[in-house]
């Protein structure tokens, strides 16, 4: 560009000392250049971006066309209203190629009474995410199956099926949409346009939420930034709570929800936590023992396969895997009360 600027400049004059031109005629050509080639500028700035959108619009249409491993059996019904009493009946995935010595779960059996509150614990890569993934028929076991309420969960629709489960994981997803709406969204099937501003208070409340939304901008019209990026991460978990509360789905499904918040947060929302997962069929992921120890049945999975069970005290009587886990985790954190899931 300075080149360019330089050459027409030089030139230009020659032409003003000739007498072809006058310095005016040159000043509103040199403008006119300097006009010209700011767009051409910009675009050669964003012929990168541009390059970037076509490889990412790429990706989405791939993404889009991609046939899901797990679809709606034929002849799948729609689900009737659970109860929640969930039976895993020797369970074994793996995923890609089956392979007894890589399964990511082996053989794994359980039964969950209607609102009773199950944690999965036990070290990383045991197989906890994936046994809540067949739960959400995200993947169907190789062997053996789920049955809900007596049902393989295998006969339903996968969306009459999800639509009664809810969800609150580590990072929870929000969009970039108003307070209100992010918590709507809970209520699926067409039934988000009918939630009433009551029942998003109720669930904003439950979920410890209410007053610090009503202390945004626009309270519950507050636009949120781009993932939730505006709010902290408690309040973050807070508003999903609240979105599962709409929901009101009679399985509740916590992965690891207080991970990374620090105490307060932690506090408040494993307060509302407690709230949601009431009367209803619950599991909780959780890597932190204390959290979740006053849960009816612990499950400890290793290996894909759940090597101990009971509740915290038969567990810690015991004394093996879980009660080491726990003492070495109580060794390394001291929290002054072990917080309560459900207490009396
Ligand atoms: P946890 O939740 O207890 O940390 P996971 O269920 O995530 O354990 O993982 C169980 C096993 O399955 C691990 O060996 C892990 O590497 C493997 N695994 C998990 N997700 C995938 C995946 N999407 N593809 C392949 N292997 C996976």
């Amino acid at each position: 560009m300075a080149v360019a600027q330089a050459v027409v400049l030089w030139r230009g004059v020659q032409l003003v000392l000739m007498g072809q031109a006058t310095p005016g005629d040159l000043l509103v050509f040199f403008t006119y250049l300097k006009v010209a080639f700011k767009p051409m500028r910009q675009l050669a700035k964003y012929t990168g971006q541009i390059a970037k959108a076509i490889a990412s619009g790429e990706r989405i249409i791939d993404l889009l066309e991609k046939v899901p491993d797990v679809r709606d059996s034929k002849g799948a019904q729609i689900a009737p209203a659970f109860r929640g009493d969930i039976c895993c009946e020797n369970v074994t995935f793996a995923y890609g190629s089956y392979d007894s010595s890589q399964s990511a779960l082996r053989g794994l059996s359980f039964h969950a009474q209607p609102g009773e509150q199950i944690a999965i614990v036990g070290p990383s890569g045991g197989g906890k995410s994936t046994l809540v993934s067949l739960l959400l028929r995200f993947y169907d076991p190789i062997e053996g199956g789920v049955r809900i309420d007596g049902h393989d969960i295998r006969e339903y629709t996968l969306a009459s099926l999800r639509q009664q489960i809810s969800i609150v994981l580590q990072d929870s997803v929000l969009f970039s949409a108003s307070v209100r709406d992010n918590i709507a969204y809970g209520a699926l099937g067409g039934k988000a346009k009918k939630i009433t501003d009551e029942q998003i208070e109720a669930a904003a409340r439950l979920a410890n939420a209410h007053e610090f939304i009503t202390q945004l901008a626009d309270g519950y019209e507050t636009i949120l930034g781009e993932r939730g990026s505006t709010l902290s991460g408690g309040q973050r978990q807070r508003i999903a709570i609240a979105r599962a509360a709409i929901r009101n789905a009679p399985i509740v499904i916590l992965d690891e929800p207080t991970t990374g918040l620090d105490s307060v947060s932690e506090a408040a929302v494993s307060e509302a936590l407690n709230r949601l997962t009431q009367n209803k069929t619950t599991f909780w992921i959780s890597h932190n023992l204390r959290t979740v120890q006053q849960a009816d049945k612990m499950l400890y999975i290793e290996q894909g396969r759940i090597l101990e069970r009971g509740t915290h005290t038969e567990l810690m009587r015991r004394g093996d895997r879980y009660a080491k886990l726990y003492r070495l985790q109580a060794k390394a954190t001291e929290y002054p009360q072990p917080y309560l899931l459900n207490p009396a």
